[in-house]
């Protein structure tokens, strides 16, 4: 049976993690399921964990200049219900798991597990946050995209906690979210898809487009967004079809138990159509 530590204070957790390298089990509706042991009996994890969800340190919500400030331990639930999360953001949330789920599960977790179907990173790339890393040295922040490196791979240190989530407030002209799964609840994505169009002066001013599922990371094109700044209805209109394209050969999914690489293919593209269709009415 692996030693599980359950730390009374933040400081006493980077502490344990430094010298133990436990791995941190938030709401543990991942990993309890990844390592779940027969009907009755506790999981069996292969390595020390440390039960971080009662550190009062790591919860809350809060505005921070220009960024929206999410601690690493804030449930799900609380994301969901809060006014000051982005719509979108909240939107993805609710329909994660079942609300039980979402009063264990962390926003951190989702992204720590590191699944390009992980509904909540999905619209984390689109909204360009940032995630914050603390050891008990030192404490860094990077893009979302920086830190997961391919499926259940981040750069986050043995000696490493994920202490917050960083959103820039974000005001765009419409948005665009779609996830596509078994069913409406408790499943998870085959496929999602997160968009957000600015337009000032029928131009467009901020284009963003991230697709889960459909890769070994979410996948976002800074380059062809950014093609996108400046155009109006007509020249969008000229070059969707070349966009269009340029996305596909990006969506490069695989088959597994939830889906076919040709049915998450085929409904990404169509998504997209859906999002350029909101596009053109913005600009029109
Ligand atoms: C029935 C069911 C339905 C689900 N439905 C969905 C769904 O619809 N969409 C979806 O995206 N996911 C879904 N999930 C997956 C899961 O609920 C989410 O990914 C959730 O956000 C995980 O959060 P957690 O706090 O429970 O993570 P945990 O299981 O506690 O941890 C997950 C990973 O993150 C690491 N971690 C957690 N917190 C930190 C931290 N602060 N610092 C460093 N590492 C950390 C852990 O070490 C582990 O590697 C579902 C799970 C179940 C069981």
């Amino acid at each position: 049976m692996a030693v599980s530590y359950v730390p009374a204070t933040f400081e006493e957790a980077v502490r344990i993690r430094r010298e133990t390298g436990a791995v941190p089990v938030a709401g543990g509706t991942d990993l309890m399921v990844r390592y779940r042991s027969p009907a009755g009996t506790l999981p069996d994890f292969p390595w020390p964990v440390m039960f971080i969800s009662g550190l009062k340190e790591m919860k809350g919500l809060f505005l921070e200049g220009v960024e929206l400030v999410i601690k690493a331990g804030t449930e799900l639930a609380v994301i969901e219900h809060s006014e000051i999360v982005h719509p979108v953001l909240r939107e993805a949330v609710r329909q994660m798991a079942a609300p039980a789920l979402r009063n264990l599960g962390t926003l951190s977790g989702n992204i720590c597990n590191a699944s390009p179907a992980g509904d909540a990173v999905c619209v984390l790339y689109a909204l360009g946050a940032e995630v914050e890393l603390t050891s008990s040295s030192r404490m860094r922040r990077m893009p979302i995209e920086h830190f997961i490196t391919g499926p259940g791979r981040t750069v986050l240190k043995g000696d490493e906690l994920m202490t917050a989530v960083r959103i820039p407030l974000h005001s765009e002209s419409a948005s665009f979210y779609r996830k596509v799964g078994t069913r409406k609840a408790n499943a998870l994505s085959k496929l999602s898809c997160t968009g957000f169009i600015t337009v000032t002066e029928n131009r467009i001013a901020d284009m963003r487009l991230a697709l889960g599922a459909v890769g070994p990371v979410v996948v976002r094109s800074a380059e062809l967004e950014s093609q996108c700044i400046g155009m109006d209805l007509n020249h969008f209109r000229n070059y969707k079809p070349d966009l269009r394209k340029q996305f596909a050969e990006r969506v490069k999914p695989i088959d597994d138990q939830r889906s076919t690489a040709e049915y998450r293919k085929e409904t990404t593209l169509n998504l997209i159509d859906e999002f350029f269709m909101l596009i053109e009415k913005e600009l029109s």
